[in-house]
C-alpha cells in the first residue's frame, strides 16, 4: 500500500461518525494489522451493503428489499404511525420491541436555517399516508431539540382537521436530548407514556 493509498483510507474512515483523524489512523492500522481476517472481509461486506441495501418506498427504512421488513410484515399494526427524523432513529426503537405499528423517517427536520422545508422531508407523503382512515393515531417520534419540535407542531398542524389522534413521546426524552442515544428502558417508557398532543 503506497502512503496515498494509506491516506486516502484514513481520510475516508475519518469522515465517518464518531471518528476524527486520530481514530480513523487506528482503524486503518487494526484493519492492517488483520489484512485477510478483517480488512478484505469488511471492504467485500460493504460493497455487498452498499448493493443490496435500498429505501422502502413507504417508510424510508434501509432494507434489503422496496418495502421493508417492517411495512411488509402482516403482523404490523397500518392504524399507528410513528414519526422519526432518521433510520437510526427507527432502529432505536426497533431495538426496544415496544412498538407495533410502522414508521415514517422524514429524513430529518425542519430547518429555516438550512433551508430544509416539508417537501424536502416528504411530509406531503406522510400527511397523504396518515389521512388513509385505517390510520388512527400518529405519534411524534422526534427529538427534544428546536427543531425536532418545530418540525412536530408543523405535522400535527397538518394533520389537524384529520381527526388522526396525535401523540408525543413523553418522559425520560431529555431536553435537547438524541434518541440514538437513550437506553431502550427510557426509550420503552417514552414510548410507552406518550400523551396526546
Ligand atoms: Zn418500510
Amino acid at each position: 500500500m503506497s502512503d496515498g493509498a494509506l491516506q486516502n483510507l484514513i481520510r475516508m474512515l475519518s469522515r465517518l461518525p464518531g471518528l476524527g483523524p486520530r481514530s480513523a489512523r487506528r482503524v486503518a492500522l487494526a484493519m492492517l494489522q488483520k489484512r485477510d481476517s478483517l480488512m478484505r472481509p469488511l471492504g467485500q461486506a460493504i460493497l455487498n451493503a452498499a448493493d443490496a441495501m435500498q429505501e422502502c418506498e413507504i417508510c424510508g427504512n434501509l432494507d434489503t428489499s422496496k418495502s421493508c421488513g417492517i411495512c411488509s410484515n402482516p403482523e404490523r399494526d397500518r392504524s399507528v404511525i410513528c414519526v422519526v427524523a432518521r433510520v437510526s432513529d427507527l432502529w432505536a426503537i426497533e431495538r426496544t420491541g415496544a412498538f407495533k405499528g410502522v414508521y415514517a423517517v422524514l429524513g430529518g427536520t425542519l430547518s429555516a436555517l438550512d433551508g430544509i422545508g416539508p417537501d424536502d422531508l416528504g411530509i406531503p407523503k406522510l400527511i397523504a399516508r396518515a389521512s388513509d382512515e385505517q390510520v388512527k393515531e400518529v405519534i411524534l417520534g422526534l427529538n427534544a431539540t428546536v427543531d425536532g419540535q418545530t418540525t412536530g407542531h408543523y405535522i400535527a398542524e397538518q394533520l389537524a382537521d384529520t381527526g388522526v389522534e396525535i401523540s408525543r413521546l413523553a418522559h425520560g426524552l431529555p431536553v435537547g436530548g438524541e434518541m440514538d442515544y437513550l437506553d431502550d428502558g427510557t426509550l420503552t417508557t417514552a414510548l410507552r407514556a406518550r400523551r396526546a398532543q
